[in-house]
């Protein structure tokens, strides 16, 4: 009997320092390896989780990281705030900004406040040279609206994509990277897959969103990175391509876009 091979693959959204993996952290992170993760960018989206992040990455030199403050805090962004967000990225060493962008499922933060953190990182990122991660709810038209006005960024990542055509056409135009994941898997998300082959598939990225976001058919509420090849497989076919093929090619466009070391195994 011959196995499937493994399918190697990038987790470019992963929030590995949740206390959700507090008590078998490590555990996690060596079945995900073992289920063929072969790298992984955790996303670090107030302070604290900056020094979380850079602290995992210090343990698991695989675990590469971004530093931001996501929208739904924005309220606490400020010169102070952003005084230690450009010392951090001087000093940690990040592959991108991030998570940033705009959350109106929420009554607040407002969009005073939303904007100014949302600026305030992009004026960074674009300084810095680094990817944008942007995290986008109930907000496509202001964000499009916002992103035109920041024509020379480094390339933008729309992470865990759940928006309209318009968005995802104006996001092939700009040549903006999507990331999909377990989301688009979900009996509810049959709209949401109906948009996504509209995105080139060199501009696709795969992530967990783990503890977030598990996939239909998840044993558990929890997700991990070891999912990612099996939501893999699920999405693949929107592409016409295998789960491996569609590991493959999103491992290296994750490879190229935020400088990861070449991943052995993959080519
Ligand atoms: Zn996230």
């Amino acid at each position: 009997m011959t196995e499937a091979p493994l399918a190697l693959v990038v987790d470019t959204h992963t929030h590995l320092d949740d206390t959700a993996f507090d008590l078998d952290r490590d555990e996690v992170i060596e079945a995900s390896r073992a289920a063929g993760v072969r790298h992984f960018v955790n996303i670090g989206y107030q302070p604290e989780r900056w020094e979380s992040s850079h602290a995992l990455w210090e343990r698991h030199p695989d675990i590469d990281f971004a530093v931001g403050l996501h929208p739904q805090l924005a309220g606490e962004y400020n010169t102070v705030l952003e005084r230690e967000l450009k010392r951090a990225i001087d000093m940690l060493n990040p592959v991108a900004v991030g998570e940033t962008g705009f959350d109106f499922s929420k009554p607040t933060p407002d969009l005073e406040a939303q904007e100014r953190a949302f600026r305030g990182q992009l004026e960074i990122a674009a300084a810095a040279g680094l990817p944008t991660i942007i995290h986008q709810r109930d907000a496509s038209g202001a964000l499009i609206a916002e992103l035109d006005r920041w024509p020379n960024l480094a390339p933008i990542v729309l992470h865990s994509f759940d928006g309209t055509h318009r968005l995802a056409d104006w996001a092939r135009e700009r040549g903006c990277f999507v990331g999909i994941g377990g989301l688009a898997t979900r009996r509810g998300s049959a709209p949401l897959r109906e948009v996504l082959p509209r995105i080139p598939a060199d501009r696709l990225l795969l992530e967990t969103d783990s503890p977030y976001l598990a996939p239909a058919g998840s044993a558990s509420r929890r997700n991990v990175p070891a999912n990612l090849s099996g939501i893999a497989a699920v999405l693949a076919p929107l592409w016409n391509m295998s789960g491996e093929d569609l590991c493959r090619l999103t491992s290296l466009n994750a490879v190229s876009l935020f400088g990861l070391p070449a991943v052995e195994g993959i080519t």
